[in-house]
């Protein structure tokens, strides 16, 4: 089972990556924590992706998906994968879908967790104050949401396109939204 999890910062991907990745046991792939390893370690990679990070903006295409297929050959991924930030274009959602074609593979279901805006830089801020992420500040939220709203979004009709995106109303206990992508889920393996 390939999935990826979609939706603006704050959504909940992370948080329901980790659930989904224990139910599944298979491993979820975050962009976001594979690029703040790489600033920490201060790789050539992490280098350059810093300062994107930090004004809010993406790093360019070829870049991350250079790193996805990479980590994608990995045996770990061989019996599935969550993707939790990528991809967040219409030219990463592309390089996906040839890299898993080239091994006669495919995404599944896409679950797109979605929550207003106002409930999102809510949450970032708290997440900033709790955990000291440098771009859970109110200038960049407010940047990554423009990014989000322009470049990611188009991302929900590509794949509904591709009859394979499912909404997930985003707000609420994280129970409750963990068991409508359990049902999502169910009905994207049966169709
Ligand atoms: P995240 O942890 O998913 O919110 O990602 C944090 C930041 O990492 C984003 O704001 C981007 O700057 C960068 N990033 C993560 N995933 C991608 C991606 N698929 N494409 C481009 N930039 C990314």
């Amino acid at each position: 089972m390939n999935l990826v999890l979609m939706g603006p910062p704050g959504a909940g991907k992370g948080t329901q990556g980790e659930i989904l990745s224990k139910r599944l046991d298979i491993n979820t792939i975050s962009t976001g924590v594979m690029l703040r390893t790489a600033i920490k370690e201060q790789s050539e990679i992490g280098k350059m992706a810093e300062k994107y990070i930090n004004d809010g903006k993406l790093v360019p295409d070829d870049v991350i998906v250079s790193i996805v297929k990479e980590r994608l050959q990995k045996p770990d991924c061989a019996k599935g994968f969550i993707l939790d930030g990528f991809p967040r274009t219409i030219p990463q959602a592309k390089a996906l879908k040839k890299m898993l074609a080239d091994r006669n593979s495919k995404v599944h279901a896409v679950v797109g967790l979605e929550v207003d805006d106002n409930e999102l830089v809510d949450r970032l801020l708290k997440r900033g104050k709790e955990s000291g992420r440098s771009d859970d500040n109110l200038e960049t939220i407010n940047k990554r949401l423009e990014v989000y709203h322009n470049q990611t979004s188009p991302l929900r009709d590509y794949y509904k396109q591709e009859g394979k995106y499912h909404a997930i109303h985003g707000s609420g206990s994280i129970d409750d939204i963990f068991e409508s992508i359990k049902c999502s889920i169910a009905k994207a393996t049966k169709e």
